[in-house]
């Protein structure tokens, strides 16, 4: 019940974190699960989009209370973007959610660094929710499209980063009439696919159903995020 009450209280299960860890992470007390974080995390985001942020936990006390230990209720990996600022579109505070962000939200054969961060969030965090979370007009994807079929056309490692997204590029082709959107929303289906079949530490969870992993599209016009399936 009580992560029920932190899903319609803001703040109430991070409550918990002013207690210590201690030697080792610990499941907190009072989290939340996965349809409960998806909630917040949208909840939040309808709050922002319509002007009405609360900008919750972002006083020195709130820094101060998980200042010995965090337990994030999402792991959000998005684009590096200076527009698609998690915290902020989410409408959430300190402690609330682990962000990693690399430009493109890309996943396959980013290598340790992105998935270890990824996983070290699930092992050792216990979050119940991964958003991979792309946005319109990304210009990643709109360089992966330029780019194609001109290999080593972008200088220095550019050039490496925009290779990983011409899968989506290619697999997405004819999808829509809008080839950009069409590559944006399979870039971050092929970022959740990826995810949810990394073993050994994500993959179980998943299956067990106490992880959810999730694909999701901020539109910069709108200030929204679109859930993808
Ligand atoms: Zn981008």
């Amino acid at each position: 019940m009580a992560a029920a009450i932190g899903a319609t209280i803001p703040g109430v299960h991070r409550l918990a974190a002013a207690e210590p860890q201690g030697g080792s992470f610990k499941s907190g007390p009072a989290r939340l699960g996965p349809d409960e974080a998806q909630r917040e995390l949208m909840d939040g985001n309808a709050r922002f989009a319509a002007g009405r942020p609360n900008s919750p936990r972002r006083s020195p006390a709130d820094f101060r209370q998980v200042a010995e230990g965090q337990y994030p209720f999402a792991a959000i990996l998005s684009c590096a973007d200076s527009r698609v600022a998690p915290e902020i579109l989410f409408d959430v505070g300190k402690g609330d959610i682990f962000v990693v962000r690399v430009a493109g939200n890309v996943v396959s054969g980013a290598g340790a660094v992105v998935k270890g961060s990824i996983e070290y969030a699930v092992a050792e965090l216990k979050v119940p929710l991964i958003m991979v979370l792309g946005h319109t007009n990304c210009g990643a994807v709109k360089a992966a499209i330029a780019h194609l079929h001109a290999k080593d056309s972008l200088p220095g490692a550019i050039n490496d980063l925009v290779e990983l997204i011409k899968p989506a590029v290619e697999q997405s082709k004819g999808e829509t009439a809008d080839p950009l959107n069409s590559a944006i929303r399979k870039n971050v289906q092929l970022g959740v696919e990826r995810l949810k079949n990394l073993e050994p530490i994500l993959a179980t969870p998943v299956k067990e159903g106490k992880l959810k992993i999730i694909g999701g599209v901020y539109d910069l016009h709108t200030g929204k995020v679109k859930l993808i399936s």
